[in-house]
């Protein structure tokens, strides 16, 4: 099995892939290779060891074909199943247990430029929008070609179902479960007043629906999971469930409403 590993920069970190190496190297009844940093070839795994963080940076660098799984250097993570002291128990689950592979739905997202460009996005977290100075965003929204309401305010994020625990719950989205093929849309700061309204609460929107966002303002900061930047002349963004899911191989049994619970309420 060839193995790729993108690991948090610290020194814990990459104790844990050093440990886990060697653990690996000792098993009998597989064999596992681990691929370099640059090599071009495609890994059958990847793990990231690190946090979810560092889970968003290895679905960036690998895409939609491996199979993921998370060591967490810290807490329980929302994409890490095992913690560093159960390096032996995930050894010897990779040689004994068939694994569940659970697809995680994306957000795809179309850019246009005010000179025609189209560039096409993805995230496994989220799409945030927001200004780029501190004035207010200004967005005209339309559902499936409809207008639907005129957004002024800090910005919005469009989620997808596992990255509704990430910033969408900060803003009070909606948590919703991965096996539901929808994406969010999630209102920061809004101005509601006598000149300006929204609907003020998050909406979720099926596979088959789309959320145009028509940009007033010259310059925007976009946010796609871990990658962000100023973006001049964007036209519009439109956002839908994307096609493909990112796989995770998951080899015992925490459900989503675990994780949920463990990292919200009791941990
Ligand atoms: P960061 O700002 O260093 O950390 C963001 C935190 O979000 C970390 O604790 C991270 O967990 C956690 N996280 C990431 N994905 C999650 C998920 N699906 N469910 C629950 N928690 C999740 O940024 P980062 O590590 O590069 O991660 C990027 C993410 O940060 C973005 O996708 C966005 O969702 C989130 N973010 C949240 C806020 C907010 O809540 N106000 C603001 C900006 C960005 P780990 O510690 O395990 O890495």
């Amino acid at each position: 099995m060839k193995i790729a590993t993108v690991l948090r920069n610290d020194d814990h970190t990459r104790q844990v892939d050093i440990r886990l190496r060697e653990k690996l190297a000792a098993s009998t009844s597989r064999s596992y290779r681990f691929l370099d940093a640059n090599s071009q070839e495609k890994p059958d795994m990847v793990l990231s060891i690190g946090g979810d963080g560092t889970m968003l940076e290895a679905v960036h660098q690998y895409g939609f074909e491996p199979h993921y799984i998370g060591i967490h250097t810290g807490h329980l993570g929302f994409y890490a199943d095992w913690h560093p002291d159960q390096l032996d128990e995930f050894a010897e689950a990779l040689e004994q247990v068939d694994p569940l592979i659970a697809e995680y739905p994306t957000v795809s997202c179309q850019i246009r430029t005010k000179d025609g460009q189209l560039l096409e996005k993805w995230a496994l977290n989220e799409l945030v929008i927001r200004n780029a100075s501190l004035s207010s965003l200004v967005v005209s929204v339309f559902i499936n070609e409809q207008e639907f309401e005129h957004f002024r305010g800090d910005g919005l994020i469009i989620s997808s179902p596992s990255g509704s625990t990430a910033y969408n719950k900060a803003v009070d989205g909606a948590l919703l479960h991965p096996s539901l093929e929808a994406i969010q849309l999630a209102e920061i700061a809004s101005i509601n007043n006598q000149s300006y309204r929204t609907i003020n609460s998050a909406l979720v929107l099926p596979k088959h629906h789309q959320v145009e966002l028509i940009i007033m303002n010259p310059e925007i900061m976009l946010g796609m999971d871990r990658e962000q930047g100023v973006w001049k002349n964007v036209d519009s963004i439109t956002c839908r469930v994307g096609p493909q899911k990112v796989k995770f191989a998951r080899y015992k049994r925490l459900t989503f409403w675990d994780r949920v619970r463990k990292a919200f309420i009791h941990g």
